[in-house]
């Protein structure tokens, strides 16, 4: 099978496009949540999600527009956009969102938006890398909640290596490793690419890529404007930070 694994769309349906124009009909989308929030098209995206993901989880953001749980951690920009979130979100929409689950779990592999049991921490270092592989008996985690493309990948004698995938790339999972495979952000990359992001994994050649890819983002930020979202939201997406 072949897996094309997005997430933290953040409402940016022209860069959301883009990753549908390219996957096949019998590729399998997942979405790793965060599917609204910051961006301009929320029930877009959702629709589009709703209609072509084969399997999704839950995003703090999500969860803060269906249920405005966990809106006092955000940051005032965060906060903005998501009141402005629930201004326009379609009731068909929040239900979506409302009943996705915080993990789903397959033979091979587990879908968290932030990390294995505590699904909204970020894993930024090795300390919080180490936690999440202890966390879980999962051999392969994919996450997403960073904007930050880049793996983790723990040896047998428990020696955690680091790769960023700033410019995209490729990794070959060997049988005897571990890893944790975060695929960056379709809608808000956040590790000095403007380049948005995508994870292909293809479970029979065990290959993991990750596809950095230019879209609309002049256009993503005129509709921003046009919705009164917060400027640094718009600023920052031309930066990748
Ligand atoms: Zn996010």
């Amino acid at each position: 099978m072949r897996y094309a694994i997005v997430s933290d769309v953040h409402g940016n349906q022209e860069s959301l496009q883009h990753v549908l124009s390219t996957i096949a009909d019998d590729d399998a989308l997942v979405s790793l949540g965060d599917v609204v929030g910051y961006g301009p098209n929320p029930n877009e995206c959702v629709a589009a999600l709703r209609a072509r993901a084969k399997h999704a989880v839950l995003g703090n953001h999500d969860l803060a527009a269906a249920e405005n749980f966990g809106v006092e951690n955000f940051n005032r920009a965060a906060r903005e956009a998501i009141d402005w979130t629930q201004s326009v979100l379609e009731p068909s929409s929040r239900e979506w969102l409302d009943a996705l689950p915080y993990e789903l779990r397959f033979p091979d592999f587990l879908l968290v938006h932030g990390a294995p049991v505590n699904y909204f921490e970020y894993i930024l270092d090795k300390r919080a890398a180490a936690r999440a592989f202890d966390a879980t008996d999962a051999r392969v985690v994919f996450v997403g909640h960073t904007h930050i493309a880049e793996y983790w990948a723990r040896d047998t004698d428990g020696t955690i290596g680091h790769k960023h995938m700033q410019h995209g790339g490729e990794l070959t999972l060997e049988p005897n490793k571990r890893y944790i495979i975060d695929v960056g952000s379709v809608g808000q990359p956040r590790d000095l690419n403007p380049q948005a992001c995508f994870v292909w994994y293809d479970s029979e050649r065990q290959v993991v890529r990750w596809n950095r890819y230019d879209y609309p983002i002049a256009e993503v930020q005129s509709k921003m404007r046009a919705a009164g979202l917060p400027a640094y939201l718009v600023d920052r997406l031309s930066v990748g930070r």
